[in-house]
């Protein structure tokens, strides 16, 4: 079956603030060659709260990172297309399904995606929450670290590098 997304405008990719953990980040900088800093940003995750799906519920909401992508449309689309698409961030993979498997089609051209998704994302679900677990835990660390002088997001990919080694996600 075609897929639709050829033939969209790629509305999803225009319209969304792209939000990310640090291990989507890690992919998309393996992918695209390049390190994160050169397309990635820390977001305050309050700002994201019309995303219930990305958003990180922390309890000191001063230091609640999530990571995302600087540019808006991303980066990475090109014609209209993604060019990481294998590395691209879950949600971005599980798009337009939410965690809990309901359908939000806000920016989709719908009728083509409930053909061509009607068999669900590919990206399961447990996958994505394990990954925004782990992320929140070290979110959590840096929130806890003495003085917080590192570099935040050299702190939180380390971390997902170090929790990728060790077989955890
Ligand atoms: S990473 Fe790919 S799928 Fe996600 S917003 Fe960017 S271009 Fe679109
Ligand atoms: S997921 Fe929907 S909005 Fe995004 S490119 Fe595909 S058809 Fe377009």
């Amino acid at each position: 079956m075609a897929n639709p997304c050829r033939f969209c405008d790629a509305n999803c990719c225009k319209s969304y603030m792209i939000t990310a953990t640090a291990f989507d980040i890690l992919r998309a900088m393996e992918r695209a060659g390049r390190p994160a800093d050169g397309f990635a940003m820390l977001h305050q995750a309050r700002l994201l709260a019309f995303d219930p799906d990305t958003t990180l519920d922390m309890e000191d909401d001063s230091w609640t990172y999530l990571l995302g992508f600087k540019s808006h449309p991303c980066a990475f689309l090109d014609k209209n297309r993604c060019t990481i698409h294998a590395s691209a961030p879950l949600s971005c993979r599980r798009y337009p399904f939410q965690l809990d498997g309901k359908m939000n089609a806000r920016f989709c051209p719908l009728p083509s995606q409930l053909i061509f998704r009607i068999r669900g994302a590919d990206i399961k679900a447990d996958m994505m929450k394990r990954e925004l677990e782990a992320h929140k835990r070290i979110v959590k660390e840096w929130n806890a670290a003495p003085g917080r002088k590192a570099d935040c997001m050299d702190f939180l990919l380390r971390r997902a590098r170090e929790i990728i080694a060790s077989g955890i996600v």
